[in-house]
């Protein structure tokens, strides 16, 4: 079994990254400067913009928070989007999701400029991903391709497996990993909760790419040998023996399938670190196209 390192290779995006600053700054060019919206007082959410915050000051990004209250309303919210729009010196910006049950999330995203939309939710910018145009990749998908490259891991002819369909993971995952370059060509299949005999699907599969977000829903009796698992899940489970209260788990059995797997990704620390690294990369290409 090989264990794939997130939070290392993660680490080394973020450093080359670090290196494409310093070669801006000796050039007397911008550094970029990512903005996120903070809407509510949800504690995940702080937690997730805190971090991207933390890992602009790790590469030299400018950042800016833009706090509301969950008061706001959806037309104030879209102004505020507009401002930052317009302000030149603000290269991509996210919306950190959820978004108060009141405000339409769809109509938001829709507002972010497809130039400053680092995240890539843009139907611009989905679109163009689709067409195989390069544009913003999603930022979960892009740091599961760039696990499966920085591994070496082959997708060329093999079974594919995506085991969720959500706009943010699944759905994007399933149609980069099918095609024609050099980390897809992969014979694709992608499973729900409607599909029928999982197992048998798992079981006839070179790579699973699993976001479902049940804890330990694939054990080691429903993978082939020699297989690659992408763990995308994160759950919270109850446990009083952390100080915490509780542990983070994958969609992965992990004792019972790393005896079976070539390579794994670990929860946490798998994909959940490339996530920022990914974001960060966007940014940089925000910032560079508007040299
Ligand atoms: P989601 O939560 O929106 O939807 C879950 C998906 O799983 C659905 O498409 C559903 O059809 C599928 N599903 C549910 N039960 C199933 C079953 N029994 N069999 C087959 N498919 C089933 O999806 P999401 O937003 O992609 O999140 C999935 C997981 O990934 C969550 O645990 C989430 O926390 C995690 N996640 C992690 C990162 C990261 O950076 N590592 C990023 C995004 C999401």
């Amino acid at each position: 079994m090989k264990l794939i390192d997130g939070k290392d290779i993660s680490g080394k995006v973020l450093d080359e990254i670090k290196l494409s600053i310093d070669e801006r700054l000796k050039n007397n060019l911008k550094v970029p400067h990512l903005a996120a919206i903070l809407v509510g007082d949800d504690g995940a959410s702080k937690t997730y913009v805190n971090s991207k915050i933390k890992a602009c000051e790790r590469v030299g990004f400018k950042s800016s928070l833009f706090k509301f209250d969950d008061s706001i309303s959806e037309n104030e919210l879209i102004s505020q989007i507009q401002d930052i729009n317009e302000d030149n010196d603000i290269d991509g910006f996210i919306v950190q999701l959820p978004l108060p049950k009141h405000i339409n999330q769809e109509k938001i995203l829709n507002k972010v400029s497809p130039d400053k939309d680092v995240d890539g939710f843009h139907p611009n910018n989905y679109g163009k991903m689709t067409l195989g145009i390069d544009t913003f990749l999603p930022a979960t998908p892009a740091g599961i391709i760039e696990l499966i490259e920085r591994s070496e891991i082959q997708t060329e002819g093999k079974k594919c497996l995506v085991i969720g369909r959500s706009q943010i993971v699944g759905r994007p995952i399933s149609i980069l990993l099918s095609q024609n370059n050099s980390f897809g060509n992969s014979t694709v299949t992608v499973a729900h909760s409607r599909s029928k005999d999982l197992k048998k699907l798992c079981l006839e599969s070179d790579i699973i790419i699993s976001a479902i977000g049940i804890p330990e829903f694939i054990k080691g009796d429903m993978i082939k040998e020699g297989s690659s698992i992408i763990d995308v899940g994160i759950t919270r489970v109850k446990d009083i023996s952390s100080p915490k209260g509780y542990r983070i788990t994958g969609d992965v059995d992990f004792k019972s399938v790393s005896s079976k797997v070539g390579y794994i990704t670990p929860v946490p620390g798998g994909v959940g670190p490339m996530t920022i690294s990914m974001l960060l990369k966007n940014t940089l290409k925000a910032c560079e196209l508007s040299d």
